[in-house]
Formats: C-alpha cells, structure tokens, sequence
C-alpha cells in the first residue's frame, strides 16, 4: 500500500501566494516595495539587466534585494511574440540559454543569491514555430530553482504535482482585489500556490491601481494565520526541502 507524501506549509498555513513584478517599473520601485514593506512582505520582482549601463539601471533595486525582496530574471533580450523585433521564433535553445546565464551573471554581481527564479517574458516558454519548435523549460531548469509562466489553470500550483519551471500565475491587470480574494481563496481550499503577476501599479499599458493591490495586500495580512505571503524562490526551496524524493 502506497501513502500520500507528506507536505506541509509553514507555520499551519493552508497555501501559498507569491506576489510577482515584471520588467523593473518605476511604480514598483515607488509603490509596491513601500506598501508590500509596510505589511511585512517580500515580492519577487524580475528584471532584465541589458545593456552597456545595465549596473547603473539596476542599481535601484539594491534597496528592495537588501531588504529581502527577490530579485529574479527575466532575460535581458526580453524576447517573445509581442517584441516583433526579437520573437523567440528564430531563436535557438543556445541563443536563449547564453542569454539566461548572462542574465544570471549579471544579477549575481548586484544581486547574489542562493535561490532565483525565471520568469519567461510574456509567458511564452518555447524557441521556434511549428516542426522546429522546442521547450526551452529544461533550459531554465538547468539554471534557475524555478520558472514562472502563465498556465492554462486559474487554480494555482499543486505543491507536489506542478512543474516548479513551469508554474501557473494569474495575469492580474485590471482585476479587483474581490477577484484576486476569490482567487486566493480557491487555491486554499486546495491547499496549492498561488503567483500574482503583475506588471505596473497605476502605470503602463498592464495596469494594476494601487487601491486593488493595497486591498489584496490587506486582506493577506488578516490572512497570515492560512496564507504564507513569500517571494517565488523561498516557496520553490520550501516544497523541495519537504517534499519526499
Ligand atoms: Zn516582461
């Protein structure tokens, strides 16, 4: 007879939500890293390091990295099918891992860390089209504790059962925080993980108002005691210390 593996959250917790920032925006810097600061959280924000200048443009976010925000990458190229001029279509799986490991590289100047997480720009996690075309999923395996994509789910991540370089998240732009509430709320009574991503606060062509985030944000603190608010690579370090092999 086989039994369950045994897993459990933090503290008694009945899930996990990880809050997620895409493309180093200005209003994450003056809007999210204050007001998630304020509640005791830490967020996962992905940038992308590129360019001759690339240390002075990220130089920005030592403060939010020393306060015990991850800090995770997204590329430098930012290649996908909404960058018509750099779409993953004619890439390789070497062109997108040389740039992964640069990414990493760099990051790691600025920004070390045991654990980091990917996030595939816009979602999209395959090189080529048609015949030629490939997962670059165990490209990001090779280098990163975890990658998060969209996922055909609303539902989160089963902590056992979800690819940890494949995970699930909600586009959240435009939500109200009474949608992000019930979206949280059915991931608990899973007992799975949940990943916001999010893109600018009141800024960009993704946005997501202030007043939304700062409602969710407070609805987790009177939550503490069933969810676990954590950056993508603690929770991703979580489940494989105590998961069984
Ligand atoms: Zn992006």
């Amino acid at each position: 007879m086989s039994s369950a593996p045994i897993f459990s959250w933090p503290q008694g917790c009945e899930g996990a939500i990880s809050l997620t920032f895409d493309d180093g925006m200005r209003s994450q810097l003056e809007i999210a890293v204050p007001r998630l600061e304020e509640r005791g959280f830490r967020g996962t924000f992905y940038l992308n390091p590129r360019g001759d200048d690339w240390q002075s443009r990220c130089a920005s976010w030592l403060a939010p990295y020393q306060a015990g925000h991850e800090i995770g990458n997204h590329t430098m190229a930012h290649p996908c099918s909404l960058n018509t001029q750099l779409t993953l279509q004619g890439w390789t799986l070497e062109q997108i891992e040389a740039d992964i490991v640069e990414t990493e590289r760099r990051l790691s100047v600025l920004f070390p860390a045991n654990d980091r997480s990917f996030a595939y720009p816009c979602y999209e996690s395959d090189i080529g089209r048609g015949p030629t075309r490939r997962s670059y999923v165990p490209v990001v395996a090779r280098h990163l504790i975890a990658g998060r994509g969209k996922g055909l789910s609303n539902r989160g991540n089963h902590p056992l059962n979800a690819d940890l370089h494949l995970l699930s998240s909600w586009a959240v732009e435009r939500m109200s925080a009474w949608d992000l509430i019930g979206l949280v709320e059915q991931c608990l009574a899973n007992g799975w993980w949940g990943i916001l991503t999010i893109h600018g606060i009141n800024e960009g062509h993704l946005p997501m108002p202030e007043v939304e985030l700062c409602a969710l944000l407070d609805y987790l603190v009177r939550q503490q005691g069933r969810v676990w608010t954590a950056p993508v690579a603690t929770v991703a370090r979580h489940i494989l210390d105590h998961s069984s092999p």
